[in-house]
């Protein structure tokens, strides 16, 4: 599913098309449920003669800055997309959301699973989902310092505490499953239990996997495209995620999946040692 490289690409292949366009109508939306905020009424009121400003993304976000003090949220979730189309494409059934653009191309948000949402916020709601989110990993301010800090006195385990969007954002279950890796840090680690030199090869795990993300166009394992239609080839260079039994990149060792949270997590059992005999649930041979 999309993560923070993910959604930047979306977010930078989406600018590249669109901005300073204006969108001139909702054309079709027909699973209401993926609008949270405000009310569809005044959703489908207040979007149309909107004039996309600016695209960025935050977390896993991707924020379309409109005039009028306005910001359109998008979260793809499991199975979203976002691409351009042309005037004469046609929404398939999967494709729940559609904005007519003032050039006549639309704006596609296509969706399998249905577990994509949108939300259309003022200034007050999007301080409130900036402020629900903890730092963006490849911010320039964030330093070696500050991911210290969100793990001491944290005794939660590290493949779920790196998932916690409130903690850390952007990094879902591939790039952190690689960041641990890189920094030979097994998942069932305890954030509070790093020293410093595990703290620092942490931070630089983690920006090195999700700026090498970026640079691979992201990670397509099923749905995911840019917004041309484009697959990334990230997952051509994976070290664990998605590699339960081939050898470890590093020492060759079988690669181990294990459930955490209820998330497969995957990592090499020599160059990422169990911290303890913790029971684990170790996931059937399916
Ligand atoms: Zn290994």
């Amino acid at each position: 599913m999309p993560e923070l490289p993910e959604v930047e690409i979306v977010a930078r292949s989406l600018a590249a098309q669109v901005l300073q366009h204006k969108i001139t109508a909702i054309e079709k939306l027909d699973w209401e449920r993926m609008v949270e905020t405000p009310d569809l009424a005044t959703f489908r009121a207040t979007l149309p003669d909107r004039c996309i400003l600016a695209i960025g993304r935050r977390a896993k976000w991707l924020l379309m800055t409109l005039d009028a003090g306005w910001t359109l949220a998008l979260h793809l979730r499991m199975s979203g997309n976002l691409t351009v189309q042309a005037a004469e494409a046609m929404p398939d059934i999967y494709t729940h959301l559609v904005l007519a653009l003032d050039d006549g191309r639309r704006i596609f948000f296509q969706d399998q699973r249905k577990f994509g949402r949108v939300r259309l916020l003022d200034p007050v709601g999007l301080a409130a989902l900036h402020a629900s989110l903890g730092p963006e990993p490849l911010d320039t301010q964030f330093a070696i310092n500050d991911l210290a800090q969100l793990l001491a006195r944290r005794n939660a385990r590290l493949k779920p505490l790196l998932l916690n969007q409130a903690i850390i954002a952007g990094l879902g279950n591939i790039y952190v499953d690689e960041a641990l890796w890189y920094a030979h840090l097994h998942p069932l680690r305890a954030a509070s239990s790093l020293d410093p030199d595990e703290v620092e090869r942490l931070y630089y795990a983690i920006r090195t996997v999700l700026q090498q993300g970026i640079q691979n166009h992201g990670s397509t394992l099923r749905t995911y495209r840019n917004s041309y239609g484009e697959p990334g080839n990230n997952q051509e260079h994976f070290a664990v995620y998605d590699r339960k039994q081939q050898p470890c990149p590093r020492c060759g060792t079988p690669i181990k999946r294990i459930l955490v949270a209820q998330r497969g997590t995957h990592f090499c059992p020599v160059c990422q040692p169990d911290p303890s005999a913790l029971p684990i649930t170790v996931e059937n041979n399916r």
